[in-house]
């Protein structure tokens, strides 16, 4: 017999003629079952140390590093941040309780719902949340929502696309983030729902509560009601965050009715502190939203109540230039790809913010601007010989022009 038909595997024992293939290494072989068995045991040992560094992650930061990380992409919003950095912090250490015994004290999920105007960064708090613990991460948007058995989208779908952002991984998508957008605007609608049926409205509200607290959802993992072949994926809420976000407009009139009602009635501090009538929202308690429209077993599954604060003329221009990845920031990177040097003065900074502020274009504003002024640039600069960009006021005016403002507003 020939040496070549003695090989075997080292791993398994296998004669050649046994396997289908049989690799050569230095001083051993290894056959091609051998190999499959050690890829699966590879992929298993990596997806457990994936997911026990998510527990590790969390462990390791504390409600104030969770700040400070919020602090390097959000702009002010302190109580925001504040807030949800110790929602956060609990909603995980409840995820990693081991309970030991059944008398245990059951730690409940602190789901969160963030009152402001549109634009102020709620997308943006629970984005970055998602972010820093590298958690699949899927935004709603509560006015496609109605109840099962209507033209529109089941709650269920806010699921399939959490499960879509985890790559199908059920595991993961279960400890993920669902940021609900313009939740109120699934409010009822005037004072007696039993009149009409209120397809969008409360029916949503109490579809939705089954989610917020936690139960086990059959998932259509396609979404919608398209591919009535898909199998359902059982999914579980129980550990999946929940932010809601919604600008409540018309809610400083409610606040306001009730500060005013303690102040005649008898609270005699109230009166004394004097409310800041500019900034009502901040005074914002549960039974607002109650009066807002929301029912109360909603309110109940979102006990971290937090507000955002109008953006200002100084807390625009710092975004411009402050977060992490902050609009000039961005734009420095994407000249400095083609070697140019990029600069923005202070007084088109300040111009920028101001025609973000005149044509009310909030922070979402900013990008829109500063794209209109520097697109010329972007287009021309690649192929010139210039190497310096500096922004000044007078350029970014000469490329504003006026229907160009008017053209974004009418975007915004
Ligand atoms: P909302 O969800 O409240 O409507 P977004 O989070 O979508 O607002 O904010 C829109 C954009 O404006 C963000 O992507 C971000 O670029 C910018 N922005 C808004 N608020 C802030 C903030 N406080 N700090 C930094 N950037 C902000």
């Amino acid at each position: 017999m020939s040496k070549k038909e003695n090989l075997e595997c080292s791993f398994c024992g296998r004669k050649k003629s046994e396997t289908d293939l049989l690799i050569a290494g230095l001083d051993a072989h290894i056959c091609d079952q051998c190999i499959e068995q050690a890829h699966g045991i590879v992929k298993e040992e990596i997806t457990e140390v994936k997911s026990g560094s998510l527990s590790k992650d969390l462990m390791l930061k504390k409600p104030l590093e969770i700040k400070e990380f919020l602090d390097q992409y959000i702009i002010g919003q302190e109580g925001t941040k504040k807030a949800m950095a110790v929602a956060v912090y609990n909603h995980y250490k409840r995820l990693l309780q081991v309970k030991d015994d059944e008398n245990d004290v059951e730690i409940e999920k602190s789901n969160i719902v963030l009152v402001g105007d549109t634009g102020t960064g709620k997308t943006l708090v629970a984005r970055t949340i998602a972010k820093m613990l590298n958690v699949p991460f899927s935004i709603v948007d509560a006015t496609v929502l109605t109840q099962a058995g209507y033209v529109g989208e089941d709650v269920e779908s806010i699921l399939s696309r959490l499960l879509q952002a985890a790559d199908y991984d059920v595991e993961k998508a279960e400890k993920g983030i669902v940021f609900i957008d313009e939740i109120d605007k699934i409010a009822r609608k005037g004072d007696n729902p039993s009149i009409t049926r209120d397809v969008s409205g409360e029916g949503v509200q109490q579809a939705l509560l089954k989610l917020l607290e936690g139960s086990v959802v059959n998932v259509a993992p396609k979404g919608g009601r398209k591919h009535p072949e898909q199998k359902f994926i059982e999914v579980n809420t129980k550990n999946i965050l929940f932010i809601a976000g919604g600008a409540f407009s018309g809610i400083d009139k409610i606040i306001s009715k009730r500060l005013n009602m303690q102040a005649v009635g008898f609270s005699a501090s109230i009166k004394e502190d004097k409310i800041d009538e500019d900034n009502l929202v901040q005074y914002i308690i549960p039974s607002d939203l109650k009066d807002f429209g929301l029912i109360p077993e909603i309110i109940g599954r979102l006990p971290v109540l937090s507000y955002m604060i109008p953006l200002d003329a100084e807390a625009l221009r710092r975004i411009l230039t402050e977060p992490k990845n902050s609009i000039v920031k961005q734009y420095t990177k994407l000249f400095e790809m083609d070697g140019i040097n990029f600069s923005v003065k202070n007084e088109a900074l300040q111009y920028i913010v101001d025609k973000a502020i005149e044509y009310k274009l909030g922070a979402r504003g900013l990008r829109s601007l500063c794209e209109a002024i520097l697109t010329d640039a972007m287009f021309e600069l690649p192929s010139s010989e210039e190497k310096e960009l500096v922004v000044t006021k007078k350029y970014a005016e000469s490329k504003l022009t006026k229907s160009t403002l008017k053209k974004l507003r009418a975007a915004s």
